[in-house]
């Protein structure tokens, strides 16, 4: 009996907690508001642009824990009202899970480099990073939580590429944003770490590769890993996720938790990001 009370304790992690969810009505982001979620979590928004899929994500999880808000994260002014709806409506924000993110259309390698995709990738992965960063952070500043902050960069953001300059330099600067808020924020108690996936079968994957299915993924990531037999799924990097906000990780600040397999431990600086549209 006494064990089972344990186990159930140590299941709930985020009681009465806040989170914000970016990019939330898909892949990542929704597999980490379902989590959040499943560990008592007292109420997780999700922000996102696609609408439809946010409400039915939130309607899923149960309007007691969940609510969807429509922010672009490109628009700073969406992401201040999302932050400022947050913490009117629940009294404080605990946790910022800034997770949305996009890739261009085209190959981008240096010579045929589209700048107007680059500006619009930009404005997504990292000035919408960037953004909701700073609101949470003044949102946890001036209520005085201390509070925990994560963003999704990705195994591209610590190694060059044969394709997708433009993602691969702005994952590079979601760790330089990590850096820098975790030493800025370390006095006030605030958390503020990045969690980094290889590939997963994602709407996101779907963009500009064949790697659609976990089974693709599987087939051009096994030979790459450490770990075999096992493929890469967004619940993955929710449990990572999990971790970096909750007291588990309460001395951790300014990490990039790498989930890849393996990944990064494997010879030669490039060879992941082949001619095969994976990141
Ligand atoms: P996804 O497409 O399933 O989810 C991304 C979500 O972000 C979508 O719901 C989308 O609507 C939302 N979004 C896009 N632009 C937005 C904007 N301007 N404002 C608000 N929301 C916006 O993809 P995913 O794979 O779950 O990607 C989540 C994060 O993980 C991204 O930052 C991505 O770069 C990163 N990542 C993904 C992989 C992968 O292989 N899937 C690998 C490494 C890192």
């Amino acid at each position: 009996m006494e064990e089972l009370a344990l186990l159930n304790l140590s299941a709930k992690k985020l009681e009465g907690k806040v989170a914000i969810v970016t990019g939330g009505a898909s892949g990542i982001g929704e597999a980490t508001a379902r989590l959040f979620a499943d560990h008592g979590i007292r109420a997780v928004v999700i922000a996102d642009i696609q609408d439809e899929k946010g409400q039915k994500v939130a309607e899923s999880i149960g309007s007691k824990q969940c609510r969807y808000f429509h922010c672009n994260v490109n628009d700073e002014d969406q992401v201040k009202a999302m932050v400022k709806w947050t913490v009117e409506t629940y009294g404080k924000l605990d946790y910022m899970f800034s997770n949305a993110g996009i890739v261009s259309n085209s190959d981008q390698t240096v010579v045929d480099l589209d700048l107007s995709e680059l500006d619009h990738l930009f404005k997504v992965n990292v000035r919408g990073m960037a953004a909701c960063v700073k609101h949470a952070a003044c949102a946890m500043v001036e209520r005085k939580v201390k509070g925990s902050i994560v963003c999704t960069a990705s195994v591209a953001a610590s190694r060059g590429g044969a394709l997708r300059t433009d993602y691969i330099m702005a994952k590079h600067a979601v760790l330089g944003l990590v850096r820098c808020a975790s030493r800025q924020l370390g006095v006030y108690g605030i958390r503020v770490n990045s969690v980094s996936p290889s590939a997963i079968a994602t709407p996101l994957t779907s963009v500009t590769s064949c790697q659609t299915r976990a089974e693709d993924i599987m087939r051009v990531y096994e030979p790459l890993t450490s770990l075999k037999g096992i493929v890469l799924t967004g619940k993955h990097i929710a449990d990572a996720a999990l971790f970096l906000v909750s007291e588990d990780s309460a001395f951790i600040t300014g990490h990039d938790l790498v989930v890849d397999g393996g990944l990064v431990c494997l010879p030669g600086p490039n060879h992941f990001l082949a001619n095969d549209g994976t990141r």
